[in-house]
């Protein structure tokens, strides 16, 4: 796949000065309730109004979206508004009938993602239309899946391509719905430097008291745009009623973030920077002399374990120095989360050198 420039150029029709905004319902509900959403959004940041109108849910029972009749509200919607209109689409069914509707933004869902029949299905649907396409990483932390759904609709044609970032699903409570895992979104960013990645503070947090935050850490890290749950009553919004905020709020929010420049051209900048990024690389060698020096510390302790025919996990003895860690990184400034993830990612590392050692 090669995504270049040419791909960047639906965003740069918009003219922005600013990121992109996608905002609008998790699902539309009623005909009132979009055509206010949307006569709310109009006249602000927002480009592009999004609802849900087929929804996928964990479990049977819940709300499922109003179906193809929303089409004609969002259709509605746009001629009042001027706003562009994005939906989910999980099947060819839903693309068919989203064309037929004049949408102009089409999305795919995370748990579509995942799957690549239905991704392929899509973008054959697809093939050769040039709507605006937007991939949500699969529910799983899996890059690769994620970048084989932006290739599928790439083979098919599609060139106005983007990715949005909404999360990961974890077993472990944190306190996102959905973990950002930064790291795979940036390293999407650098292998695609040309695909417009957006950010899904709404899906990210579950609460809307968190998504400036995570809004700002997405500007921070250069993202393109933000698509944010918008409903006029949030309370009692058929779906995902915890992270929506009012048009007011969102407002607001927009207001607050500190929009930055990718980067600076003065000379002091520059050298301040440099300077401070030899320190950062000079920290780094040492981390991981220090990390190779305290493996082989644990490769001693495998060939001691081997010696007397003991256990390589040692339970007791991992959850002490985890609890005295967590402690002294407090201390240094360094929260609980990153010293748990820290850590058992040492551990296991370990383990898997003493497992080596005790089986030799
Ligand atoms: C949504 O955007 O409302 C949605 C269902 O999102 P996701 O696919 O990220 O769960
Ligand atoms: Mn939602």
């Amino acid at each position: 796949m090669k995504i270049t420039t040419e791909n960047r150029k639906w965003l740069d029709d918009f003219n922005l000065s600013h990121p992109l905004v996608i905002a609008g319902p998790c699902s539309a509900e009623t005909e009132e309730q979009v055509l206010k959403i949307a006569s709310e959004l109009k006249d602000s940041d927002v480009s592009v109004f999004r609802a849900g109108i087929w929804k996928p849910r964990t479990r049977p029972g819940g709300f499922e979206g109003v179906g193809a009749i929303g089409l004609k509200w969002l259709q509605k919607a746009k001629a009042q508004s001027g706003l562009l209109m994005a939906v989910e689409v999980a099947n060819a069914a839903h693309v068919q009938l989203a064309l037929e509707h004049d949408i102009d933004v089409l999305w795919i869902g995370a748990r579509t993602t995942v799957n690549p029949f239905a991704v392929q299905e899509i973008a054959d649907a697809l093939k050769n239309t040039d709507k605006i396409v937007l991939v949500k990483n699969p529910v799983n932390p899996d890059l690769a899946l994620w970048i084989g759904g932006v290739e599928r609709l790439y083979n098919a044609g599609i060139k106005k391509l983007g990715v949005i970032h909404r999360g990961f699903s974890t077993y472990e409570k944190t306190k996102y719905r959905n973990i950002p895992e930064w790291q795979l979104a940036i390293e999407l960013q650098n292998r695609f430097p040309d695909l417009p990645l957006i950010c899904d503070p709404s899906h990210i947090t579950g609460r809307r008291d968190m998504i400036q935050e995570v809004s700002q850490q997405a500007l921070d890290l250069n993202y393109d745009g933000l698509i944010i749950e918008t409903h006029i009553d949030p309370d009692n919004a058929w779906s995902d009623a915890a992270q929506q905020v009012t048009p007011t709020v969102l407002k607001q929010i927009f207001k607050d973030l500190r929009i930055r420049k990718v980067t600076d051209d003065a000379d002091d900048y520059n050298n301040r920077l440099a300077r401070l990024r030899l320190d950062i690389d000079e920290y780094d060698v040492r981390l991981l002399e220090i990390l190779g020096k305290r493996m082989k510390v644990a490769d001693k302790i495998g060939a001691l374990k081997k010696e007397k025919n003991v256990a390589v996990l040692q339970n007791k003895r991992w959850n002490e120095v985890l609890g005295k860690m967590i402690l002294d990184g407090e201390q240094k400034g360094l929260s609980e989360e990153f010293i748990l993830r820290i850590f058992k990612a040492i551990h296991q590392e370990s383990i898997s050198h003493q497992e080596k050692i005790i089986n030799s």
